[in-house]
């Protein structure tokens, strides 16, 4: 394949926005080479702007789990852009999507709709810390909450269970206020709220986590937290943006039947258009303004063109009484077929996944947390992907991300990705 054209777009882009993108996973650091550039896509596809065609397992990081430019989605759009892009006012549509969205989630009352998913996760814990009145939240190392200050923090050296900054910028106040432990590990959690009697506000959590690779929660380990919480009189967040609307109609907290106490949303609720969510019960929703004390705005908050695509999105995952058959039905096909090719290749692998989530870590050990996924061969890895991208296949670069399946996917191009598969591990 030919990346003329990329190139030279990259090389531009590097001149005016810092790396050539506006958002850093998407520069290939972590495999080296020159980023694709986009030029469009249909359903399973992705074309780039070389005319090089892609079977695409990012979908946009998630939003596109009906395929790229969804017909529904797309018309919604133009027919709402004829009326005016945006209005700063109340409308009708904001009500539809809201009492759609409570209608398919198990558990909230109401839901606030914002930009994106960091706007949504970090407004929760604003939430959260309002209505309980404590500081202090735990999250868990490996899981991405977005980019707000409160997140950027990694574990702190020795015993210390407080968190330090990871990127420049954030202060060691903010750090101090969120607490790490390890995924699927029930005892950190318990020691933390031993060591910080009544000042923790929340638990924040993927409920399956997929911002270092795909990592499923251990039998009882949701449930588990969800008892720490309400011993504690701490809430349970469950930071939805990547399974909301993906795992089940109700995301995590139907899949797994354990209630969250917020839930934040992104990704699949916007349609492909900048959307992000937040949700609780009433006592906890009315806490926030204007209704309650806790600030929360947004200029383009439930922007109309984003709530039709949201809204055309949601009602097709609701009308379809499939969909998420399908997805686990295709998902695990590529699940087994994957698993059969890199046996064959002698590779070591482990696969994780759940329902249309699922991520192959190059290591023969279970991955189960943040340290075990850091085991994964990152050189192999490396190969994998830019084996993959020749051959047409277009999945996420970087070690530490799921694969998103979209129903748009047919079992030709599933077929068509396992032997393309086959043909790059046989290199590696
Ligand atoms: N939470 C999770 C679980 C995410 O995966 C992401 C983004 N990948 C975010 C929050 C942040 O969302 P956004 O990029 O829309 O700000």
């Amino acid at each position: 394949m030919l990346y003329q054209r990329s190139s030279q777009l990259f090389a531009e882009a590097e001149k005016v926005i810092p790396g050539g993108v506006n958002s850093p996973v998407r520069a290939f650091k972590g495999v080296g080479g020159t980023p694709i550039f986009a030029k469009s896509a249909k359903g399973a596809y992705v074309y780039d702007e070389d005319g090089n065609r892609y079977i695409d397992y990012i979908n946009s990081w998630g939003p596109m789990i009906l395929g790229h430019a969804f017909q529904p989605v797309v018309d919604a759009v133009i027919e709402k852009t004829k009326l005016g892009t945006s209005f700063g006012m109340p409308t009708e549509l904001e009500t539809k999507i809201a009492d759609l969205a409570v209608s398919m989630v198990p558990n909230i009352d109401k839901i606030r709709f914002v930009s994106s998913g960091t706007e949504a996760c970090m407004s929760a814990i604003r939430l959260a810390r309002g209505f309980t009145k404590k500081d202090k939240i735990i999250k868990f190392a490996g899981c991405y909450h977005g980019h707000s200050d409160s997140f950027l923090i990694q574990a702190g050296s020795g015993a210390s269970t407080f968190g330090t900054p990871n990127s420049p910028g954030v202060t060691q106040g903010t750090a101090k206020d969120t607490l790490l432990a390890n995924y699927n590990n029930i005892e950190n959690v318990k020691s933390l709220f031993e060591s910080n009697k009544n000042e923790i506000a929340a638990i924040i959590i993927e409920p399956v986590a997929g911002n270092m690779g795909c990592i499923p929660p251990k039998e009882g380990f949701l449930e588990d937290l969800r008892q720490v919480c309400d011993i504690n009189n701490a809430l349970l967040i469950f930071d939805e943006v990547m399974t909301g609307f993906r795992l089940a109609k109700g995301g995590a907290q139907e899949l797994f039947s354990v209630e969250a106490d917020i839930v934040c949303f992104g990704k699949v609720i916007g349609g492909g258009l900048p959307v992000g969510a937040f949700a609780a019960r009433n006592e906890i929703m009315n806490y926030l303004s204007p209704l309650g004390p806790v600030y929360q705005a947004g200029t383009l908050s439930g922007n109309p063109l984003a709530m039709a695509a949201g809204f055309a999105m949601l009602q097709s995952l609701n009308d379809d009484k499939n969909v998420f058959n399908r997805l686990e039905n295709k998902t695990a096909y590529l699940h087994k077929g994957i698993q059969d090719v890199l046996s064959k290749n002698s590779i070591d692998f482990t696969i994780n996944r759940v329902g249309s989530m699922i991520s192959v870590h190059f290591d023969k050990n279970p991955v189960y947390d943040f340290n075990t996924a850091k085991n994964g061969d990152n050189d192999t890895f490396k190969k994998f992907f830019h084996g993959l991208l020749k051959e047409g296949v277009y999945i996420a670069p970087s070690a530490y991300e799921t694969w998103f399946i979209t129903d748009a996917l047919t079992y030709e191009d599933l077929d068509f990705t396992i032997q393309a598969i086959d043909k790059v591990s046989k290199q590696l």
